[in-house]
């Protein structure tokens, strides 16, 4: 039998809606696909458009009338990997289980959950833990001409990010080492459309692009970085480069990090990136470990 939201418990919970339900259900199974139960039970938020739960972890279990929305913090008390070894979410609800895949699935980092700007250095962005959906900075500003990979793209970053990155970029021309900002914030929704779009094409399997949430360019503190030399954009090569290797022996004097290197690829699940810098702080990037 089809059922519906109203018939759980729905009640607010710092940021947004929390959907629970009191049903106390057994647990479940299904054929090969082992479930987990999640003690305590976990709030996921859906980023999702929208998506009808299943009754099975399985994207061919049939849909059922409980469709979740953009927004929504659902209590998950059980976790499976379909047959393809992706992870689903379920939560208990009146005699059922719904399933949801965990590819539209996010986890807030309880030091995002706060009102405004966070503190840079302090913004919790990783594989797991995420910012809240709605998370903006408000000081962002437009990066000179001089420092823009393509003129028309104003580059924006937080004030004191952007102060710091002037510095970084002058005191490299002043070496002759050319630099020039590729990328530098990102909003939700966009990084929220490229990841669904990645997900479209490629499946529920692990997405080349982060999930909303998951990026440092969200917070408005980060920077990716080029040279003239054209083959090494955004490429493992650029490390090797006359700029690549300036960025490395220089960004922390003006409070950057390389976010993403071999040697912490298990931590961060992403391959090393020689361009992309973080803003911590000068003092936060002396000993610095993401
Ligand atoms: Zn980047």
């Amino acid at each position: 039998m089809a059922r519906s939201f109203p018939r759980c418990k729905v009640f607010q919970s710092g940021f947004a809606i929390l959907l629970a339900c009191s049903a106390a259900v057994g647990a479940w199974a299904n054929g090969s696909a082992a479930v987990r139960r999640l003690e305590p039970p976990q709030a996921w938020l859906f980023f999702g458009d929208e998506f009808a739960a299943r009754s099975a972890p399985s994207l061919k279990a049939p849909e059922s009338s409980l469709r979740v929305k953009r927004g929504m913090n659902i209590l998950m008390t059980q976790a499976a990997d379909d047959l393809e070894g992706h992870p689903w979410l379920g939560w208990e609800c009146d005699g059922g289980t719904f399933w949801i895949p965990g590819a539209y699935l996010t986890r807030v980092a309880k030091a995002n959950q706060k009102p405004g700007n966070l503190p840079i250095g302090e913004e919790v962005v990783n594989y797991d833990e995420a910012l809240p959906l709605k998370y903006a900075p408000d000081d962002l500003e437009e990066l000179p001409l001089e420092f823009r990979y393509s003129a028309s793209i104003p580059y924006p970053l937080r004030t004191e990010a952007r102060e710091h990155a002037i510095a970084f970029l002058r005191a490299a021309q002043d070496e002759g080492v050319s630099l020039k900002v590729v990328s530098a914030f990102r909003t939700m929704e966009t990084q929220r459309r490229l990841y669904l779009e990645k997900v479209k094409e490629t499946g529920l399997g692990e997405s080349l692009v982060a999930k909303p949430g998951h990026s440092e360019h969200q917070l408005g503190t980060t920077i990716d970085v080029a040279g003239p030399d054209k083959a090494s954009l955004l490429a493992p090569e650029f490390g090797d480069t006359r700029e690549g290797q300036w960025v490395k022996q220089n960004c922390r004097r003006f409070g950057f990090v390389i976010s993403y290197t071999a040697k912490n690829r298990p931590l961060t699940h992403y391959s090393s990136e020689p361009w992309h810098l973080r803003y911590v702080g000068v003092d936060k990037a002396k000993d610095w470990k993401p």
